[in-house]
């Protein structure tokens, strides 16, 4: 047995061989690394009410702190921004703790359409005592049944609806979904945790916090990374809210290396986001079209996807098994995708990828049960981190 010193090492040797295209991951530039393995790692800073930091040695990380606050409201153009969540579900519930009472009526999309799982009943709702209803979705065209949900919506009258999928590929009509909420009055919150690098690129609903009261998610799926969550909202109210159910109820110690390495992070949203959400769009539709042309079924033809997510079509089972026993093909072949459909395009875009027909002939082959390992090699040899300004 190795030590887990030696096995770590063993795992990074691994990852610089592989390519990643998991939709919910990215990888961090090696500045944002550098601020995470700093002696920040195990430091606590915590601003009192009174203005009084509870700890000492201190002075630096509340600069770094105000720092990526500001970074992160500049990104999203946001009057408030929380970032001390340290995931895009314990984001989202503080969101909901500072919108919703027991007993009030939660609407959200639903697992099976996508929806995260963290909203259904038996999750988030049975935790603090809310009522879930869902929201009528359109399986086929991805969009919400707006006519269905304005009747819906007058007979639950929810305290909050919260937009955002898991399964995410098509941007909502905010504007709409806004003004039936405010018939209820009731809040609308839109979890971006899958697209918030896209949002902060303004290539997917760059309206999100237009129109919504709340605009949270994770800060590792198409954003830079780390790993953590933050919520942004206009609405100064809310925001003394959403700021009160963080310490000591939701969590404790927010990381402050993490905190620090968000800050850098956003900054190079801040200046390369645009041109990153735009590859990676377009490199998600026209790798869907290379799959497709060469026999994979992916969803939503002839449109596909508007965000980093292409899914797989079940129908490719006949063919060529399950997800899982696609995800294993491809495993062998050092490309690394999860085991529910979903090929990612965030990472691959940041690594420089552009040749879409290269990359879709290969994953398509391997599908096939090709041997494509030394393809790899060569598209990993030939790739070239952009987007990381350290
Ligand atoms: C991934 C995801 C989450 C959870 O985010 P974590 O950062 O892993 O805690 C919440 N909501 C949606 C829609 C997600 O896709």
């Amino acid at each position: 047995m190795s030590s887990i010193t030696d096995m770590v090492d063993s795992y990074e040797r691994f990852r610089r061989n592989v390519l990643n295209m998991q939709a919910s991951e990215n990888f961090v530039c090696s500045h944002v690394k550098m601020a995470l393995g700093s002696d920040m790692a195990g430091r606590y800073s915590h601003v009192m009410p009174d203005g009084r930091n509870a700890y000492g040695g201190t002075s630096m990380l509340e600069d770094i702190f105000k720092e990526s606050e500001r970074n992160i409201k500049t990104l999203y153009g946001a009057k408030n921004a929380e970032i001390r969540p340290i995931g895009g579900h314990i984001a989202a519930e503080i969101a909901l703790l500072s919108t919703m009472s027991r007993g009030d009526t939660l609407m959200a999309i639903s697992e099976e359409n996508g929806g995260y799982t963290g909203y259904m009943q038996g999750y988030l709702p049975d935790m603090y005592g809310y009522k879930y209803e869902e929201i009528p979705f359109n399986a086929e065209t991805q969009e919400i049944n707006y006519e269905a949900f304005e009747k819906k919506i007058m007979e639950v009258k929810p305290k909050a609806v919260i937009l955002g999928q898991s399964f995410f590929v098509r941007h909502y009509d905010l504007a709409k979904v806004s003004e039936i909420c405010q018939k209820t009055e009731s809040k609308l919150i839109y979890d971006g945790s899958h697209v918030m690098g896209l949002i902060a690129g303004k290539k997917f609903q760059p309206d999100a916090l237009k129109y919504s009261d709340i605009l949270l998610g994770s800060t590792h799926k198409t954003f830079f990374g780390p790993q953590g969550g933050i919520i942004l909202t206009n609405d100064g109210d809310l925001a003394k809210k959403i700021s009160e159910n963080v310490v000591w109820r939701t969590m404790d110690n927010y990381h402050v290396n993490r905190v620090a390495a968000l800050g850098i992070a956003a900054a190079d949203l801040i200046q390369f986001g645009e041109q990153y959400a735009g590859w990676v769009v377009s490199n998600t539709y026209n790798l869907s079209r290379t799959l497709s042309d060469q026999g994979i079924g992916v969803k939503f033809p002839p449109w596909y996807s508007e965000s980093h997510q292409i899914l797989l079509s079940s129908e490719n089972s006949g063919k060529y098994g399950d997800f899982k026993a696609i995800s294993k093909r491809l495993g062998n072949n050092n490309i690394i995708v999860d085991t529910e459909g979903r090929v990612g395009t965030a990472e691959i875009t940041r690594m420089g990828f552009t040749d879409m027909n290269q990359l879709g002939e290969i994953l398509a082959d391997a599908i096939k049960g090709k041997d494509v390992r030394s393809r790899v090699t060569e598209v990993l040899r030939n790739s070239n981190v952009k987007y990381c300004k350290g």
